[in-house]
Order: C-alpha cells, then structure tokens, then sequence
C-alpha cells in the first residue's frame, strides 16, 4: 500500500500528529532515527494541567509529581505564588514518547525504527509545490522520500524532527532565528522544602534558570540562555544559589544533559504537502521554553488540515494553526522581550515592583502557563 502521511521523528509530536491522522484513516508512517524513539529524557517535563489534557495524548501514566506553584527569585527579591489545585505536573519524558507513539501505532500508523530521514525529492508538480498553485488537487504534491530504510513514497510529507529538522533542510524551509542553549541535571536525595513548589531563578540573561521537583527527593535543575559561551558560567553560580545549594547536600546527580530550545515560530510551516509541527516549526513558548503543549495541539490541527485536503479540501494548516495559536505564542514572545530588555528585569527591583503592582495576584487568580490568561478570565484564544 502507497503510504499516504509520513511523519519524520517518532517524539512527542511525531506521535500525536500520527495518531490523529491514523485515527482519520489515513495510511501513517512514523519515522525514528535511531533503534528506539523519543527525545532521550531531555526535557524538564513540566507541563501544565489544564494544557495537559488538550494534547491529545494518553500522559497520564507518565505523571510523576504534581505542582502547585512557584518560588520566584531575582537577586534577593523573592515571590511566591501557590495556588489550592496542581497547576502543573512533572512527566517521566522517555515514557511520555513512548507512550504517544505507541498510541499512533495503536490507532494503525506503522513505525520504522533506524530509519533516518535523508532526503526529499517531489515528484510530480514541483511547480505547484514551489508556488502554491493547484492547492486544491490532493495529488499535486507526491514526493519520495529517501531513508535508511529505502524509498519511501508518500502525498504528505511531515517534519515532527525537532529543532534540527532535516525536514526543514531539505525542503528550504526559512531557518529558526531564535534559540537558546539550555544545561540541566537530575538529582536524587535532595532535601526538598517545598516539593510542591518550582524554584524559578530570572536573573539570567535571555531566559532563566529552574529547580523542578520530580518527586519527594527527585529535582531537575537547569538553565537556558542564548549565549552559549557563558552557559558554564551561569550554571556554576546557579548550583551556588543559596535557594540551591542546601536542596543538592546529600544529593547526587543521576543524569544531566544539554540541548536547544527554539523561542521563535518559522516564518513558514508549509510548503504544498510538506509540513513541520512542533519544534521543528518552532511552536514554543518564549517564556519558558515549553514546546509540548502548543506542538500538540498544532499537530491535531496539522492532521484535520490534512485529512481536509484529503477529501478534496485546501491544505491549509499553516494558516489555521496561526490564527488560533500565534497570538498566544506572540504573547510569549513579547513578555519574553520585556524581560530581556527592561532594565528593571534583571534586578530584584524589577520583581518587587511587579509583586508591588498586584502581579501575585494575578499569577495565582488569573495565569495561565499555556495561553497567558485563563480561559474564565477573558482569553479569546
Ligand atoms: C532543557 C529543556 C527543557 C524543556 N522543558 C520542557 C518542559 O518542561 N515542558 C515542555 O512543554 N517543553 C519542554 N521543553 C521543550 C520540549 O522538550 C520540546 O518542545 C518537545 O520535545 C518537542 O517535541 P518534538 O516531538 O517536536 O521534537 P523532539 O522531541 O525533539 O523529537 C524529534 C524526534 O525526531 C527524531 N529525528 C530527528 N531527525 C530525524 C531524521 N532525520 N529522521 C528520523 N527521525 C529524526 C529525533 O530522534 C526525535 O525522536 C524543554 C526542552 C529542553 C531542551
């Protein structure tokens, strides 16, 4: 049988949008790079409750730990925000990806493991697919592409490859303009105060640093920024934080890892039947990093496009998944601008002032960590 979807990368996203498309009845094929799937762990998984359930996955026997606010620091100055409910949880990653893809290949995608990607060669109407013309016929855009396992042909091609997408390279799609590198460990026996808390250091510049309790004694602490070269250096004075230090005595890490982070949506998704989701298209929020609830609910909307176009519809992802979520994701990007280049931002005055001007409040009655303001509180999103 002629494959109809073939989603490059068997992660997080990969699995989502291939269960949805299998769901729809499309022929779905998944592939991973390497002999297994998933992202290796590398992710501090903390994602929010009520983004959780929009995703689409089976999470639930992935959950960890749950969260019921934040500690934040800058400088000295100190806010904390607790809220009765878990606003967020902490997930085991590895089983996260396997349990998305498993869900794919439960509702009939097949999965090709060792099947590395390489390239992507159209093969009827490179035209159209250059310029966008004859949107409308679901057979203009076929394409073979070429992999570790052999030649796979399929109609639509989907980048899930994360940050480093091939898919995107191949396919010239525009680059990711912004990123940032991000360092964290785990560690077990830490004497944790207040497990129920995150700790979130923003005196780093461009991003910040985090201490996630993962259970009772388990905490990942990390930090991103965009310079790569002083990354060493934040994260010494980060495990020297006094809000730290006492959490790692009689602690040891058990794994740590480095990794990118992309802040900002390409500038374009689509190109004819060839689509990114997730990381790859850059789908992150510039606050915190966080990319796996907006790349899922991207790729439910990435597969109703599809499946859309399929039955003799227009593809028209790119401009569906922007017209409900880049408002929300811009909204990101702007805080995340504020931050960067308001003096204040950096210094426990700007915090004071924030907390002085009813900002604790507002993160403990009206935030939401995905969509800004919660939903009951006037989000149009
Ligand atoms: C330090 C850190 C902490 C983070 N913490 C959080 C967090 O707490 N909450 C949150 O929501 N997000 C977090 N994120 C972001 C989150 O991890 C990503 O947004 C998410 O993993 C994106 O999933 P994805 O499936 O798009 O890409 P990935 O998970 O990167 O998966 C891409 C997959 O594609 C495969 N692949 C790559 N190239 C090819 C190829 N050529 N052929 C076949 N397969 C290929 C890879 O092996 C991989 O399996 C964090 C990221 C980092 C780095």
């Amino acid at each position: 049988m002629k494959t109809e979807c073939l989603v490059v990368g068997a992660s997080v996203i990969g699995g989502a949008v291939a269960t949805k498309l299998s769901k729809k009845g499309l022929h779905t094929v998944i592939l991973s790079d390497k002999p297994g799937v998933g992202k290796d762990g590398k992710c501090t998984s903390i994602i929010s409750a009520s983004g959780l359930p929009r995703t689409g996955i089976n999470y639930k026997p992935a959950v960890l730990h749950e969260i019921f606010g934040a500690n934040i620091r800058c400088g000295n100055a100190h806010m904390a925000v607790r809220r009765k409910e878990p606003v967020a949880l902490v997930l085991n990653r590895f089983q996260l990806d396997e349990l998305s893809v498993a869900q794919a290949q439960d509702a009939g995608a097949e999965l090709k493991t060792s099947a590395r990607f390489e390239k992507w060669e159209p093969i009827e109407n490179r035209n159209a697919a250059e310029t966008g013309k004859n949107a409308n016929n679901q057979n203009a855009y076929n394409g073979m592409a070429q992999t570790a396992a052999g030649p796979i042909k399929t109609d639509y091609l989907i980048g899930a490859d994360g940050i480093a997408s091939n898919v995107a390279r191949q396919c010239a799609f525009p680059a990711l303009e912004h990123f940032v590198v991000a360092w964290e460990g785990e560690y077990e026996s830490a004497a944790l105060k207040e497990p129920d808390l995150v700790e979130v250091f923003l005196d780093i510049p461009g991003l910040f640093g985090w201490a996630v309790p993962a259970g009772p004694t388990t905490v990942r602490i990390g930090l991103a920024t965009p310079n790569a070269v002083l990354l060493a250096h934040h994260k010494a004075r980060l495990l020297q934080n006094p809000a730290i230090l006492p959490m790692l005595k009689g602690a040891h890490k058990v794994r740590e890892f480095h990794h990118t982070i992309p802040l900002r949506y390409r500038r374009q998704t689509q190109r004819g039947n060839v689509c990114l989701v997730g990381d790859a298209a850059g789908q992150v929020k510039a606050t915190t990093g966080g990319g796996i609830v907006f790349g899922a609910v991207c790729a439910q909307e990435l597969a109703d496009a599809v499946h859309h176009h399929a039955e003799g519809g227009p593809l028209d992802y790119e401009r569906i998944w922007r017209q409900k979520y880049a408002g929300a994701l811009d909204g990101h990007r702007h805080i995340r601008k504020l931050m960067d280049f308001s003096p204040f931002a950096l210094s426990g005055i700007g915090l004071r002032l924030f907390s002085a001007l009813g900002g604790k409040g507002l993160l403990e009655q009206n935030a939401d960590m995905d969509f800004i303001i919660r939903k009951e509180a006037g989000n149009t999103s």
